[in-house]
């Protein structure tokens, strides 16, 4: 006798419903001759049978004098598909066969006339159809790009966990982390949907090494990841720990053909129960938070707040006051100076915009800027800016006074406007700007951000004279091989590390190793945000070129910065013979 499950080492369990007292000892005989171990209920209790056992097959005895039957069989078809269900009876006519394979019946065995033969038909032909229900049930859970389990599968596990939560039978915290790229339909749109789904793909890869949890693809390029982390542990420092492990990982460059692209990325997180024990609620937090963290800048995290549910609306307030703005010529450009540290002597400065509202008075360009760049507003003001900065040099230099570089900002979302190189031309020409003065401030996620659209970008303004500065250094993701290759002429220190000179030992060594690196690619290095004798010594001591800060003046109207040019400004306490 041939076994219906050869490379099994256990029976197929089977499960024999019947409500009416029929005899069922014949199938049974035949069903455990062919290795097939049986349980039997009444119908009544076969729900509780199917979930507790794996069973692989149901053989259910119609009792067709019960109209219950093709109920039964319509219920059992449902609530467990891909597991066949036989019939079996005394009575079966082809009027009823035809009957029940309307609802879905999967075959028909008669107990008295039963062979061997046919149920060892029965058997391979029934378990054949469990395997193939099991496999499409297995695929269409999975999501077909990336392998991983898709979005209502894991939105079905998510509920789980936040009900046990939600009943206390969980002492875990949770953080469903939202990722995705910054600016992947642009990639997409310039490289073809096959090089978008490989680097979807490898993003699945380098996110399941790194947590293999809980992850799927919510969309396009968009990631939902659930960290669990037992009460006892630091949930903050988990998440933080994982973010940049995340931010490090995806910013690692993907290899398309000959082209090396780096795409930065944002994340936002929340947390449960501390946000929210709802499935929705918690997801649409965290999408949240990443879209926060995407205006702020990229390559970044940020955990919800409860605050973020009003970021919409200061949005719609400004937007259609940032366009009169423009058109009532509300910005003025702020000049701070930048100072070389040895002579202490101000070489030029950096233009920062401001807007002067007429109502709600001077507002800082955090506000703004980031408005200005999800609407694509930054690009109009962004020209207003080179502008106002053309005909500021124009008039120093009227003045005669020297400057010899004033940079200003430029930000990422300006490259994608396809004028961007023809309208700087002609405003260089039409303002007659010294390009050698001009120097633009770039953000490492603004060049890392589409590297060869920037790249060409770049290289095209280069060739007007135009000079370029890595803005908030350190707190990026450098490749350092592309900053060799860039006509990058010199990098400004962030802040945040500037600031901590003073107590902070890690921020002593990252200013330290970023000096040493600016040295060694032998670019000018820039302090920005300094504000003390004592940081302006450490940073001289390291051999800082320039620097930046309240130390030194404050971000001034044109009219002040001009009035310190001419009283040939220069901090005293620090210079070349006190250092
Ligand atoms: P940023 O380019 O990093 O500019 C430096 C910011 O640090 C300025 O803020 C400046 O006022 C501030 N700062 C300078 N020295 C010190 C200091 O010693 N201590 C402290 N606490 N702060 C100091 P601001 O002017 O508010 O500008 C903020 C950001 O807005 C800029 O950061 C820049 O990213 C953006 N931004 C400003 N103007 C423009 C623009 O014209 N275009 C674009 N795209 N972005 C701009
Ligand atoms: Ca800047
Ligand atoms: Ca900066």
């Amino acid at each position: 006798m041939l076994s219906v499950a050869p490379n099994s080492p256990t029976s197929v369990e089977c499960l024999i419903i019947d409500s009416c007292g029929f005899d069922t000892s014949g199938v049974v005989k035949h069903l455990q001759q062919h290795q097939c171990s049986t349980q039997q209920c009444s119908f009544d209790l076969a729900t509780d049978r199917l979930e507790h056992t794996d069973f692989k097959l149901i053989f259910l005895h119609t009792c067709f004098t019960d109209t219950n039957a093709l109920s039964e069989l319509h219920y059992l078809r449902q609530q467990h598909p891909h597991i066949p269900v036989i019939l079996f009876d005394e009575n079966l006519d082809y009027e009823r066969i035809d009957e029940s394979m309307l609802w879905r019946a999967n075959d028909f065995i008669c107990p008295s006339k039963v062979t061997d033969e046919t149920v060892e038909r029965v058997l391979r032909y029934n378990l054949k159809i469990h395997q193939y229900h099991t496999e499409i049930e297995r695929l269409n859970q999975l999501d077909p790009l990336t392998g991983m389990i898709n979005r209502q599968q894991f939105h079905k596990e998510l509920s789980e966990q936040l009900k046990q939560l939600r009943k206390n039978e969980s002492a875990s915290h949770f953080a469903l982390i939202s990722i995705d790229l910054d600016g992947f339909r642009r990639f997409n749109n310039i490289n073809g949907y096959s090089a978008g789904d490989m680097v979807v793909r490898e993003m699945s890869k380098r996110l399941a090494e790194l947590a293999p949890g809980l992850i799927c693809r919510q969309g396009n390029d968009e990631f939902i990841m659930l960290l669990e982390v037992t009460a006892s542990a630091n949930l903050l420092q988990h998440v933080t720990l994982i973010c940049n492990q995340i931010l490090h990982s995806l910013t690692e460059p993907y290899n398309h053909h000959e082209l090396e692209v780096i795409l930065p990325c944002s994340i936002g997180v929340a947390l449960a129960p501390e946000h929210s024990c709802e499935t929705d609620n918690l997801i649409n937090q965290a999408t949240q938070a990443r879209i926060k963290a995407k205006e702020n800048s990229s390559c970044s995290y940020i955990v919800f707040d409860q605050k973020y549910h009003l970021s919409n609306e200061p949005h719609v307030a400004i937007e259609p006051e940032l366009i009169s703005a423009i058109r009532r010529n509300e910005f003025e450009l702020f000049y701070q100076p930048r100072v070389d540290i040895l002579s202490g002597k101000i070489i030029g400065a950096e233009g920062l915009i401001r807007w002067r509202h007429p109502q709600k008075g001077l507002i800082y360009p955090d506000v703004f800027i980031p408005t200005a760049e999800r609407t694509g507003l930054i690009v109009p003001i962004g020209y207003w800016v080179i502008q106002q900065a053309g005909e500021d040099i124009q008039r120093l230099l009227a003045s005669n006074l020297e400057i010899k570089r004033l940079s200003i900002n430029l930000s990422f979302r300006q490259f994608q406007d396809s004028y961007l190189c023809r309208t700087i031309q002609r405003l260089i020409e039409k303002y007659s700007i010294d390009t050698s003065i001009l120097e633009f401030e770039l953000t490492e996620s603004a060049l890392f951000n589409n590297e060869l659209h920037v790249r060409e970008g770049i290289e095209e303004l280069h060739k007007l004279g135009i000079n370029f500065s890595l803005d908030d250094f350190g707190t990026g993701y450098s490749s350092f091989s592309l900053l060799q290759k860039l006509p990058i002429s010199s990098l400004k220190i962030d802040r945040s590390f500037v600031s901590g000179v003073n107590n902070s030992p890690d921020d002593r060594e990252i200013v330290k190793a970023l000096i040493r690196l600016a040295h060694s690619l032998n670019k000018e290095v820039i302090a920005e945000g300094v504000e003390t004798l004592q940081q302006l010594n450490f940073l001289a001591s390291y051999g800082c070129h320039q620097a930046q800060g309240y130390l030194y003046s404050k971000p001034v109207p044109y009219e002040e910065f001009k009035h310190l040019l001419e009283n040939g400004y220069e901090i005293t306490g620090v210079s070349a013979a006190n250092l």
